[in-house]
């Protein structure tokens, strides 16, 4: 537990959100260095984590930013990401974003409909200006060997359909105010088998034989994101094997002459730099377990109560013998549940407690239920 500076963080209110700046730092390295040998284009998406001051030390590296709405693309260019490195995707962009969008020059717009295509140039034609666009490709992949498409494809609301293609490409030629650009893809999240990667890379060269005997060029092919982080060991493996993530595309992805692949990394990026720190209220003995109550919620917290995640939790400052422990919040809701049965040292009354690798969709999903306090952001770097 060598990697907390313990004594400072006791002294913190909370509960609060501590990020390891030195881990984002190296994280952020290992990134360019992997990626730069092949000349991949990375973007952070900042749905994971929108925090000003981890953008601004993404900014820092030269990455660029993946937005989903228009704040978000608002507060990339407040923490000084170049417009051209900013795309904006997303299912439901309001007229209000894409203006927003198209007032700060975005590189790209990830488009996943015709209406939508239509409304950009609408509104591009009325700024005076012409919209890039990336078609977000619903790549169509069979169930059986993708499980992590939750949704069946007839179901699943992302994308544009293979079966479409020919229609929207023909809209292109119709519309004056939008530029084709390129094509994308996002196949899910928390994926640590890369063969899954694999898979995708198949079918994009697939897709990429459609466009060239169409004779159309994608000149960016945006694979999107979703690289998965240890979520149980985060002590041991603190950074996501890119090395290996980006082989499998340099390995399978067929590229033809000119083209630039683009990524959007969420959680690989910022996942494990992040740590929920609270206290132990009280602890309380139930008929078959013994209750740890936390000062912290699913408000600061949701993913546990969302999606049932698994959180590493440690007891930062008890030493004493192990025993099993339900880590559970203050809030009124069943769910408010950070681990059940988890083994913890003997724990009392004002112990710190940290929940792992809660630095992607942890503090930005934070929220007031309860008429709570937003949790603080605390950095390494700061104490
Ligand atoms: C959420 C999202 C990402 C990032 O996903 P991670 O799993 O956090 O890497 C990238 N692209 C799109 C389109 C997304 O919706």
């Amino acid at each position: 537990m060598s990697m907390f500076p313990l004594n400072k963080l006791q002294e913190i209110e909370t509960p609060f959100y501590y990020y390891n700046m030195d881990l984002l730092d190296d994280t952020l390295r290992t990134i360019k260095k992997e990626s730069e040998k092949y000349n991949y284009h990375i973007h952070y998406a900042v749905k994971a984590n929108a925090n000003q001051r981890i953008l601004k030390t993404i900014n820092s590296f030269g990455f660029g930013a993946d937005c989903v709405s228009g704040n978000e693309v608002a507060a990339s260019i407040e923490a000084g990401f170049t417009s051209d490195r900013v795309v904006f995707a997303g299912v439901g962009k309001s007229d209000k974003e894409i203006n927003i969008g198209l007032n700060n020059n975005i590189g790209c717009f990830n488009v996943e409909s015709i209406p939508e295509l239509e409304v950009i140039n609408e509104l591009a034609e009325k700024a005076g200006k012409v919209a890039g666009i990336a078609l977000r490709i619903n790549p169509n992949v069979k169930a059986n060997t993708h499980h992590y498409i939750t949704t069946g494809l007839e179901e699943n609301k992302f994308g544009i359909y293979i079966w479409d293609l020919e229609k929207v490409m023909a809209k292109f030629k119709d519309l004056k105010n939008v530029e084709f650009k390129g094509i994308h893809f996002h196949i899910g999240s928390q994926i640590q088998d890369l063969e899954s990667f694999k898979q995708l890379c198949v079918r994009v060269n697939e897709l990429q034989e459609w466009f060239e005997q169409n004779r159309y060029f994608p000149q960016i092919i945006n694979v999107g994101g979703g690289l998965g982080i240890d979520y149980e060991k985060p002590v041991e493996n603190p950074i996501p094997d890119f090395k290996a993530f980006f082989k499998v595309f340099g390995d399978f992805l067929e590229l033809k002459e000119g083209q630039e692949v683009h990524f959007e990394l969420g959680r690989s990026v910022v996942a494990q730099c992040g740590t929920l720190m609270s206290k132990v209220i009280y602890v309380k003995e139930g008929v078959n377990t013994s209750f740890a109550i936390v000062d912290a919620g699913m408000s600061d917290l949701i993913r546990p109560a969302l999606y049932q995640a698994y959180h590493k939790i440690d007891n930062l400052t008890s030493l004493g013998a192990d025993q099993k422990y339900d880590v559970v919040g203050p809030i009124c809701e069943s769910s408010d549940c950070f681990g059940k049965a988890v083994t913890l040292p003997e724990t009392k009354r004002g112990d710190l407690i940290a929940i792992r690798s809660a630095g992607a969709y942890g503090e930005v999903m934070a929220n007031q239920y309860n008429l709570r306090e937003l949790p603080q952001a605390i950095y390494s770097s700061d104490l």
